[in-house]
């Protein structure tokens, strides 16, 4: 992210792809503005939460007439480094990690998985969704520095292990779908993605807090 740019609350930032995935869809489709009534039946956060991000962009909605379509997207396009893409290594080509490869979030997003890793001398030496598979004896060759993000979908006992090696080589940020908690250093950031515990607690709140 550029210097020039503000800086902005990080709930605020975590919302910054909902809304530009929305305003590149509205301005598909032709539309010049959007209200954060619409906005916010769209993206569901609500109104008020809406105009508070948008004027940390400088974005002021005028009454009446909503927000500009072109000016949002702009300055997300900046914000998010949309021209810029990131590159992305994939530990674990099991059946997650096959999902991600084939989907390879290249349709809507600026990230790109460029590299995966695997112990499985079947997986090791192919191609999964056009992504080249090592073996993890090959992380310290392959991974080098424009790679600052990886993803694990390998077994939860090898991930510290793993981590260990990618934090050495100097990555900057892990996206864990493994059920370990990583220790790191303070300054490289862990997601953290257990989707059995997002599931399970999905139906906790529909079982103890049904919506009306
Ligand atoms: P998933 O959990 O993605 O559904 P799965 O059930 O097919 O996968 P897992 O046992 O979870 O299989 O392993 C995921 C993948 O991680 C497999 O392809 C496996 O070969 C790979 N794997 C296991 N150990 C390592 C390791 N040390 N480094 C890299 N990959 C590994």
């Amino acid at each position: 992210m550029s210097n020039e740019q503000p800086k902005i609350p990080q709930a605020t930032a975590k919302r910054l792809p909902l809304y530009y995935r929305f305003l590149k869809n509205l301005h598909a489709s032709g539309k010049q503005r959007v209200s954060s009534a619409e906005l916010s039946e769209a993206v569901k956060v609500d109104p008020a939460t809406i105009r508070r991000d948008f004027s940390y962009f400088g974005a002021l909605g005028k009454k009446g007439y909503g927000y500009n379509v072109n000016y949002l997207l702009s300055f997300f396009r900046k914000t998010l480094d949309q021209d810029e893409v990131t590159e992305v290594a994939l530990f674990g080509v099991g059946n997650l990690g096959t999902a991600f490869l084939n989907y390879n979030f290249s349709k809507n997003n600026n990230t790109k998985i460029v590299m995966a890793f695997d112990v499985d001398e079947r997986k090791v030496g192919t191609e999964v969704g056009g992504v080249p598979v090592y073996h993890l004896d090959e992380l310290e060759d392959r991974l080098h520095e424009g790679i600052p993000v990886a993803i694990l979908t390998v077994p939860a006992h090898v991930a510290q292990w793993i981590t260990d090696r990618l934090v050495q080589r100097g990555i900057k940020g892990i996206l864990n779908f493994t059920p370990a908690r990583l220790n790191v250093p303070k300054h490289i950031r862990v997601h953290h993605i257990d989707l059995a515990v997002e599931l399970q607690s999905l139906v906790y709140f529909l079982k103890n807090y049904p919506l009306e």
